[in-house]
């Protein structure tokens, strides 16, 4: 966990503020973000790049959370959209339209309308039919769009399935070899800029020889086209840095700069980089109370106010996050014990055979909570999404308020009379 996040005096801390005295102010479940753990994320990324022209876009989708975007915008970040909906927020805190660069592989009218109006920095076309829909709507809106061709290097990130997008049978991205033809299109159709190429080949990479592979024959490419005097101005290695967990350490980012600036430091163009989880992950925690602890046959669990609704990382990776007593000390010997929410599905886990001593009542620390986090959690079992909370130094914002039952069912209506 980031070092914003520490005991003093057995008291679990997010910078100077214990995080019991957050959980009595604005109640648990509850995320806590430390501003400068999340300065210090991005700002070792721009410093390992000191010096060359390189483009950070924070991955919005890992966190998007109004203060975390201004936080981040301050710094000069730009940001790598997936919706109209997170190019909506980056513009309400304040984020610089034309540092946006705009991935996913179905980007709908509406949202690419939006973006051509707001004249955002880059669209990464994945697809033909995308490229000419987008061709389309610049010329009916008379606005120009930057692109870069998403490739596809069909190398394996490494990390759960489910996160992994960089093998020829994933729905990202164009395979290299059909590239060449997308280029020859891109350059042909009108109301288009081909400015760079792309790729992202996957989350949380905790080694970097697939990255390096990926971005060696992004390379090639670029030098390809670069020699059919194709006028490119960026290229995008994409994210997927993975962050230290469960014993695991992850690659620093000046590691990460050495094996980007390698591959692609020497092409004279500027260099995109589009980390979420890496900046966000280790800056944010999930705080959560132990309300009951209940003996089963061979299992003893501590059941939590927080749920998979919450987390949902556990349930659908199976990920591994440290969960920690806010009260370190005084407590009974820890022993085995599952960590689990009040969600009606045997999936509903937030760690399983953890070594805790917990009583009910007690506050527990889910570690690595600020990225895919709150942006994932959902009102699955009627349940409010959770308070979020920033920290700086002793002072503390609510930067989003819990949810309340009644807003759960807003823009609900019954059926009614049938009307004759
Ligand atoms: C999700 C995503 C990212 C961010 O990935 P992280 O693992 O959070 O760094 C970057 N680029 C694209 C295209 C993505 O889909």
């Amino acid at each position: 966990m980031n070092p914003a996040f520490a005991y003093r005096k057995e008291r679990l801390h997010a910078e100077d503020v214990p995080l019991d005295d957050i959980a009595a102010r604005y109640g648990t479940p509850c995320y806590v973000y430390s501003r400068s753990a999340l300065e210090a994320r991005y700002d070792a990324f721009s410093a390992a790049f000191a010096g060359q022209p390189v483009r950070v876009c924070y991955a919005v989708k890992a966190n998007g959370n109004l203060a975390v975007l201004d936080v981040l915008a301050r710094r000069g970040a730009g940001f790598d959209i997936v919706s109209g909906g997170e190019l909506a927020r980056v513009l309400a805190a304040g984020g610089d339209p034309r540092k946006v660069v705009f991935s996913g592989a179905c980007k709908l009218d509406e949202e690419i309308r939006y973006a051509l109006a707001q004249d955002i920095a880059c669209f990464n076309v994945e697809s033909e039919p995308e490229l000419a829909r987008l061709s389309e709507l610049a010329v009916e809106t008379g606005c120009e769009a930057r692109i870069a061709i998403r490739v596809n290097p069909d190398v394996e990130a490494g990390g759960h399935r489910h996160i992994s997008t960089g093998r020829r049978e994933h729905k990202f991205g164009i395979a290299l070899e059909d590239a060449g033809t997308l280029v020859v299109r891109a350059m042909t159709l009108p109301g288009l800029r081909l400015d760079g190429v792309a790729c992202h080949i996957g989350s949380q990479m905790m080694g970097l020889e697939p990255l390096a592979a990926a971005l060696d024959q992004l390379a090639d490419f670029v030098r390809t086209l670069q020699s059919d005097n194709v006028p490119l101005r960026h290229v995008d290695a994409g994210g997927g840095l993975g962050i230290d967990h469960h014993g695991q350490v992850a690659p620093t980012p000046a590691e990460y700069a050495r094996v980007v600036l390698d591959a692609l430091g020497g092409l004279g163009i500027e260099i995109v980089l589009e980390p979420g989880r890496a900046i966000a992950g280790p800056a944010g925690l999930l705080l959560t109370r132990v309300a009951y602890v209940k003996q089963g046959h061979g299992r003893k669990f501590a059941l939590v106010d927080a749920a998979m609704n919450d987390l949902l990382r556990p349930a659908l990776y199976e990920a591994w996050h440290d969960i920690l007593p806010v009260r370190a000390g005084a407590a009974p010997d820890a022993e085995p014990i599952d960590v689990v929410g009040p969600v009606c599905e045997t999936g509903d886990f937030l760690g399983r055979d953890r070594s805790l001593a917990v009583r009910p009542g007690d506050l527990l620390a889910v570690a690595d909570g600020g990225a895919y986090g709150f942006v994932m959690s959902s009102n699955y079992n009627a349940r409010p999404r959770a308070s979020e909370v920033m920290v700086a130094g002793t002072q503390t914002r609510l930067v989003r308020r819990r949810e309340t039952v009644a807003s759960l069912w807003h823009g609900e209506t019954t059926f009614g009379e049938a009307e004759e």
